[in-house]
């Protein structure tokens, strides 16, 4: 009488969005789509991504209407409710406290000596979100530890997150609060919304997921990842003392193989079995 109900949190590009180099199971999406309508399953996505280019890829790979968006690699949350969107004001006050009031703007001012920093389009700030260009030659780590020191002289507690745009050829930098991450997003969602420890599923792919991949929270590594990051998730989990909450999604585990969505699905059929009836209805299921 009481169906098992599911926090369904997952990464976008190359976890559910197959803009990867490996092939996705043509029946992988459509399953995950109609999976995700039932009243049990409760969305989250959570991303990098910014709301329009949410809304954009939503669109373009037919992706299930999701309940949450964790946006802006954790700065901004969203409640999507009949396709509006209504941003968290608690989220943005939780975050808001590792800043110490100070805004984007005291941030960007004080960081501004430094001209090899070049700000990003306003696309891609927020109000907890600060991200520069660093070209790739310059010197990373004087920068680096030099825009620390300059956040901890205004009392800004930060995480600096370093990236390289390999496309683009360019270095990125992203000054966040520090308890502005993915892990943080999907903690505080589980928190607001009742949800047990057992009744929440994370599905990523890449360095940014590590963080939840080897937490306490179940979390399920897309067959498509690469092998160092298995291999890292792995260690990772186990130092952790959290070998049980990862599960590898393994191509030939699972009718649907295991890239993508399909690797999403076999995660919840691996760490859900009460949902299992419900799969089998949608998805061939081994
Ligand atoms: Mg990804």
């Amino acid at each position: 009488m009481n169906p098992e109900k599911l926090l369904l949190c997952t990464d976008m590009d190359r976890t559910i969005i197959p803009n990867g180099s490996q092939p996705e199971h043509p029946a992988a999406r459509p399953c995950l789509r109609a999976f995700c309508q039932r009243p049990e399953i409760q969305l989250v996505y959570v991303t990098g991504r910014h709301r329009e280019l949410v809304q954009q890829a939503m669109l373009s790979y037919e992706l299930p209407a999701p309940d949450f968006v964790i946006t802006d690699v954790g700065t901004r949350i969203y409640q999507v409710v009949a396709g509006k969107w209504q941003e968290s004001a608690l989220w943005q006050q939780t975050i808001a406290a590792d800043w110490r009031g100070r805004s984007h703007e005291d941030l960007r001012k004080a960081l501004s000596p430094r001209s090899e920093l070049g700000l990003q389009e306003a696309s891609k700030q927020s109000n907890f979100k600060l991200s520069y260009y660093l070209p790739l030659d310059a010197d990373k780590d004087s920068i680096l530890a030099w825009v620390e020191s300059c956040l901890q002289q205004l009392g800004v507690n930060a995480s600096l997150v370093w990236s390289i745009d390999e496309p683009e050829n360019i270095g990125l930098l992203d000054v966040l609060p520090r308890n502005a991450t993915k892990l943080h997003g999907i903690e505080f969602l589980q928190q607001q919304l009742g949800y047990r420890h057992d009744q929440v599923i994370f599905a990523g792919d890449s360095g940014n997921d590590l963080p939840v991949l080897v937490s306490p929270i179940r979390a399920v590594l897309v067959a498509n990842a690469s092998k160092e990051l298995k291999l890292q998730a792995r260690q990772l989990a186990h130092e952790n003392g959290q070998d049980d909450a990862l599960y590898l999604a393994e191509e030939n585990n699972f009718p649907l193989g295991g890239n993508y969505a399909a690797g999403v699905l076999q995660g919840v059929w691996h760490f859900a079995p009460a949902l299992r009836p419900q799969l089998q209805q949608i998805a061939p299921t081994p």
